[in-house]
């Protein structure tokens, strides 16, 4: 079954892009390299049986040094981590070691190179926000290094702590010796979820309809009003608790009523032309069907920097699905998502994402899990919006005659971007801007981490964990609050009540409006 999709519009898409390289060689663009990982072994091989449920089927580098606007450590090959892992290795880790390995057909886990990295000394347990407020956890040590130690001795079962496990990926960062925690940790939650849960179990339903996302919002937004609506209903949010194990202490979000996809289409696609300025945007789901608002941000400050936007086809980043152990999924659309962007980037484009989940699942999570075609490339062509416009353009020139009205952001670095090296971007971007001020609220974790906090049992630990943000967003200056991850905007929002506004939003005022 094919779910609703707004990629319907790739063909048209396709034979608009000048030049494009045929469609069945993906390679043949300038900077493509033609021999991707597809030698190396993959999670998923191509015999790999996985029939979803009816209905939810949306049959969807080399060393490189990227100059950070932060600061060193640059990125480097899509094989290895994002900034956050590779700049705290101990630095005589081979992370080639950390290619996607085959965890399900042959047995052989050699992860495991990981697990001897590991010298114990649990700072990745003591970083870990879930362990801080819910003692049965057993923490990221666990959940990764002795797993696979166990598993290698013994064909042991995964825990099933695992799905505690928020994928904040916060261990990553904080581990001294490089082990790959965030890849242990995906791959086991894939293991439990593919060999261990039931198929027919609340939980699982309930988690393959959160990770599924774009495939409801894709079908909500044909009738957004009546959506809006129906999932406005208490009785929707009783029914949503009661039958699915989805938390009624939240409401849905809006959905927009015109889709950034939709306005694109109807703006007539880029208004700038640049073959030698241009990027493809990943806009995400949220951006697409939710707030649409932060990817016309997106275009607008880039076409006033005189970039040629594109706008690939695309489906789920697979953040969620990487989060809920849906890793057939997230591979399904990661080939999409994949061929698309090796596409954009043969025509000369960077790939740009407004969400930190979005770009850190591209860089990090694809070439860590999955064996496709161009998947380096692809990471290694991938920033995140503002680290982008920082690292080519005078940004600070450019905003030193942009003049705010007054503004005061409590601003929240998602984890996702903490990973990428890009905590402290929106605050030192607008530091020197008349009329704003961008107040951080600390390194703390805001507790939804995705569809984590949208589970009724995870939804206590979720509200827990973020206790610490909201304090600090009520101690800051003023009452707006200021992300770039979607989700850490919803639950600032539901814990505060501020409205939430991204970067971009905020660059649009001060260079486009
Ligand atoms: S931080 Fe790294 S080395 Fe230390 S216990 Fe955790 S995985 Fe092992
Ligand atoms: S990803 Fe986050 S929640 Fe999961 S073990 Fe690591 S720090 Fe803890």
């Amino acid at each position: 079954m094919t779910g609703p999709d707004d990629t319907d519009d790739s063909e048209e898409q396709r034979d608009d892009r000048p030049d494009s390289p045929p469609r069945d060689d993906p390679g043949s663009g300038p900077g493509v390299p033609r021999l991707g990982r597809d030698e190396q072994p993959a999670v998923y091989g191509p015999d790999y049986q996985f029939e979803p449920p009816d209905g939810l089927d949306e049959s969807v580098v080399t060393e490189a040094a990227h100059p950070t606007a932060d600061g060193p450590p640059a990125m480097t090959s899509g094989a290895t981590r994002t900034d956050g892992g590779a700049s705290t290795a101990g630095g005589d880790l081979d992370p080639a070691n950390y290619d996607a390995v085959d965890v399900f057909d042959t047995g052989d886990l050699d992860l495991r190179d990981g697990s001897d990295s590991c010298y114990k000394c649990s700072t990745c347990d003591t970083s870990c926000p879930v362990a801080e407020v819910d003692d049965s956890f057993p923490g990221p040590k666990f959940q990764g290094p002795e797993q696979w130690r166990l598993k290698r001795k013994e064909d042991a079962d995964i825990d099933p702590s695992i799905t505690d496990c928020s994928n904040c990926m916060r261990c990553d960062s904080a581990c001294p010796s490089s082990v790959p925690l965030s890849q242990m940790h995906n791959e086991a939650r894939g293991e439990y979820v593919e060999e261990q849960m039931e198929k027919l179990s609340t939980e699982y339903v309930r988690n393959r309809i959160l990770s599924n996302y774009r495939f409801f919002a894709a079908i909500a937004s044909r009738t957004p009003r009546l959506a809006n609506f129906v999932t406005g209903l208490s009785v929707t949010q009783w029914a949503g608790e009661k039958l699915l194990g989805i938390t009624g202490e939240r409401e849905f979000p809006d959905f927009a009523e015109e889709t950034f996809r939709e306005w694109w289409r109807k703006r007539g696609g880029a208004q700038v032309e640049n073959p030698d300025r241009r990027v493809a945007y990943f806009h995400g789901c949220y951006s697409n069907y939710n707030t649409p608002e932060v990817g016309k941000a997106m275009v607008r400050v880039y076409e006033a920097f005189g970039y040629e936007v594109m706008v690939p086809p695309q489906k789920c980043s697979g953040t969620p699905m990487f989060a809920n152990g849906m890793l057939a999924d997230a591979r399904r659309h990661a080939e999409t998502n994949v061929e698309e962007l090796v596409a954009a980037i043969g025509e000369g484009a960077d790939v740009i994402a407004s969400c930190t989940s979005c770009s850190l699942s591209l860089r990090q999570e694809y070439p860590e899990l999955f064996d496709l075609h161009g998947i380096e490339d692809v990471a290694d062509h991938t920033f995140e919006a503002l680290e982008y416009l920082r690292i080519h353009e005078d940004l600070d020139g450019a905003l030193a005659d942009a003049e705010l009205d007054g503004e005061s952001f409590a601003y929240h670095a998602p984890c996702h971007a903490r990973n990428q090296g890009l905590a402290r971007q929106a605050r030192e971007t607008f530091a020197d801007v008349d009329g704003v001020t961008v107040e951080d609220v600390g390194d703390s974790c805001s507790g939804i981490s995705g569809t984590y906090g949208w589970k009724a049992e995870k939804y206590e630990t979720s509200m827990k964990i973020g206790a610490e943000m909201f304090e600090h967003m009520e101690d800051a200056e003023g009452d707006v609050g200021m992300t770039e991850c979607p989700t850490c905007a919803m639950q600032m929002a539901h814990g505060t009540g501020y409205e939430i506004r991204h970067p971009l939003q905020l660059l649009e005022s001060a260079l486009v409006e």
